[in-house]
């Protein structure tokens, strides 16, 4: 798995502490993520709060822990207490619950870069205006954009996609770019990801 990172970041010329591998947990038990753990790997994306507080509690308290999952606002506050990056911003209602925490996360945009019918994440039409609420924010501090992108059975079709939010994140300021997966991540990084969030590529399959 981290050869190839490092593969695609040869390939790209860039150097591999540039790229954070985030271990997408969901549906795994603890003791897959303890074993990760003792592997060296620190930094780890749940989608689900419920699913994730009891993980979070049994793992050590140096796991940077990513909220990749669609964000209700209702338990926004919650995710943001429990979390230290929340990955899905997209609404004003979660930004004013994420303002109620307790601390201050790393907040980054989901933009639904191929304006897929009934998906997460903003149109890159609204990220401009989302963004200025996300600064307003008292307990999010601004890293940049994410994106999950459509599901194509090719790779490559997947580059104009990324090549898309890095444009986009160029032009807002961005520092991280959260994309890629197990099929596609090595074509991410060439294109500029920051995090790449990878789970059946390292765990396996999931368990139902
Ligand atoms: C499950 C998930 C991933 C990882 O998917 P794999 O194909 O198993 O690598 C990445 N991002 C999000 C938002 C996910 O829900």
């Amino acid at each position: 798995m981290l050869q190839r990172v490092a593969k695609a970041c040869e390939a790209s010329r860039r150097d591999p502490s540039s790229v954070t591998l985030v271990a997408a947990s969901k549906n795994q038990p603890v003791a897959a993520l303890l074993e990760m753990f003792d592997l060296g790997q620190k930094e780890f994306g749940e989608n689900r709060l419920q699913e994730a507080l009891p993980k979070i509690a049994a793992l050590p308290t140096d796991v940077t822990w990513h909220f990749i999952g669609r964000l209700q606002s209702n338990k926004a506050r919650k995710a943001a207490d429990a979390f230290d990056v929340i990955q899905t911003l997209e609404s004003k209602a979660q930004l004013r619950e994420i303002d109620k925490s307790c601390k201050v996360v790393d907040g980054l945009i989901e933009v639904n870069i191929a304006d897929e019918f009934q998906k997460n994440g903003l149109s890159v039409d609204y990220v401009d205006e989302f963004l200025q609420e996300v600064l307003n924010s008292t307990h999010v501090h601004f890293r940049g954009l994410m994106t999950v992108g459509p599901a194509l059975d090719d790779p490559e079709k997947m580059r104009m996609y990324f090549r898309r939010l890095r444009e986009l994140g160029e032009r807002l300021g961005s520092q991280w770019l959260s994309m890629g997966m197990s099929g596609d991540f090595d074509v991410a990084i060439q294109e500029g990801a920051t995090h790449v969030r990878v789970g059946t590529a390292l765990f396996g399959p999931r368990p139902q």
